[in-house]
């Protein structure tokens, strides 16, 4: 936050010059968490804290100031919270403007907020707009491996990082590949046998047509030699 050895807040930072009366006479901010003393004098707590821890008398008027009597002006906080203010980071681009009470808020979303780079072991500090360029290049930057083997990657090793999940995928599908080869092979077999088998039955019945027709012309023959012989004399008998 703005950082106090001035307790209150930079008059700077205001859109619109503060009114004499909301600034603390000790710091010359504008009243942070403003407390009246016994005297109505008002300054911010811390810095009139700081001031009876030296001397119990009023640094406007000297007074003496009871330090376990001063009040706190909520009235005047919230007013002082609804002045706009410019945001701290203006410098560095940012013109955002918003009421002074929602300071802290801002400051957890500008884009010109510098942070501290949020991986682990880096030291950049950056623009949170810039982060996610940042991150892009970080060498700290870790991510576990999209396969789920548990490895954390950086940019430069995720190029290189042989996982062994994707290593085994790679070896299934290989295997896979495999065996629907070796399975179309089988079935090309069986068939293969299927036909020979077929073929075979197909010879036996070629061979056993063949010895039937052997043995028809054997009788054939034997017929007609035995015919033969009969026919001529039976012939040379009629004539
Ligand atoms: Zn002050
Ligand atoms: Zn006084
Ligand atoms: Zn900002
Ligand atoms: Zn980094
Ligand atoms: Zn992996």
């Amino acid at each position: 936050m703005l950082a106090p050895p001035s307790g209150g807040y930079d008059t700077e930072l205001f859109v619109d010059t503060p009114d004499h009366d909301l600034i603390c006479t000790i710091c010359q901010g504008v009243l942070r968490c403003p407390v009246r003393v016994a005297c109505h004098h008002i300054f911010c707590k811390k810095c009139i804290l700081q001031w009876l821890r030296r001397q119990e008398t009023c640094p406007c008027c000297r007074k003496p100031v009871n330090p376990s009597l001063i009040f706190v002006m909520y009235k005047m906080s919230k007013s002082i919270g609804r002045l706009r203010i410019k945001c701290k980071n203006r410098s560095c681009g940012c013109t955002a403007i918003f009421p002074l009470s929602e300071q802290h808020a801002h400051s957890l979303e500008c884009l010109f907020e510098r942070i501290l780079c949020p991986h682990q072991g880096c030291p950049a500090q950056v623009l949170r707009g810039e982060l996610d360029a940042h991150t892009r290049s970080c060498e700290h930057w870790r991510q576990p491996c999209p396969m789920g083997c548990g490895t954390l990657l950086g940019h430069q090793t995720r190029g290189q990082h042989n996982c062994y999940l994707k290593l085994r995928q790679e070896q299934e599908a290989q295997q896979q590949a495999q065996r629907q080869i070796v399975s179309g092979l089988q079935r090309k077999m069986r068939k293969m046998q299927k036909t020979m088998a077929n073929m075979k039955r197909q010879i036996g019945l070629l061979c056993e047509t063949l010895e039937v027709m052997d043995d028809q012309e054997e009788a054939e023959v034997a017929e007609a030699e035995a015919e033969g012989p009969g026919e001529s004399s039976s012939s040379s008998s009629s004539s």
